[in-house]
């Protein structure tokens, strides 16, 4: 197989944290793709509760020794990010009505910018359409039990966090 006929998917988003949802989209994509680059949004709008590489090693924890996955960053115009990786494609996953009105929005103006790159969407797993990093986060932050919807690394890291957070907040 020549370089340019090798299938690369790029699958962008904040995953802040990695949660089970995504590790879903991930093993089932990597099925479809060549190669699968996981790529951590560092410039958007959103105030992280981890840094970029606390989430990249969360993501590396989980996938293991996987050559065929690349965890990497990117900031700025996601279409441009994607020509660089030589990308065919920008993987997203879809749960509920309610994140299709943006998702539609967005692929169309990147196929507007790169009409090269398809966006391809999946639709959630089954047992992952009510799992979402902001919602984990909600729940572990008022010390609910978020087991079975993040990995244990990422649940450990969570309890972390918090439990830093707290001692910040107690001082
Ligand atoms: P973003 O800030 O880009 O939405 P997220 O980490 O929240 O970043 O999501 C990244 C991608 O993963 C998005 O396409 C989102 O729809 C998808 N996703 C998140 N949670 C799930 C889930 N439980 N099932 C399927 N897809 C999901």
């Amino acid at each position: 197989m020549t370089e340019n006929t090798i299938r690369i998917g790029i699958y962008p988003g904040s995953f802040d944290p990695l949660t089970y949802g995504h590790l879903n989209i991930i093993e089932r994509a990597a099925k479809l793709f060549d190669r699968l680059v996981i790529s951590i949004a560092v410039n958007n709008t959103k105030t992280p509760l981890f840094t970029p590489e606390e989430r990249a090693a969360q993501i590396r924890h989980v996938i293991g020794g996987d050559s065929r996955i690349e965890v990497d960053y990117f900031s700025g115009l996601l279409v441009e990010y994607a020509r660089r990786k030589g990308a065919c494609a920008i993987l997203r996953g879809l749960r509920a009505v309610s994140d299709f009105d943006y998702e539609f929005q967005m692929a169309h103006m990147n196929h507007k910018i790169g009409p090269e790159i398809e966006t391809v969407f999946m639709m959630t797993g089954e047992d992952h359409f009510y799992v979402s990093s902001r919602l984990v986060k909600e729940v572990a932050s008022l010390g609910g039990d978020v087991t079975g919807l993040v990995p244990d690394n990422v649940f450990v890291d969570l309890c972390k966090k918090y439990a830093a957070l707290q001692k910040g907040v107690q001082k």
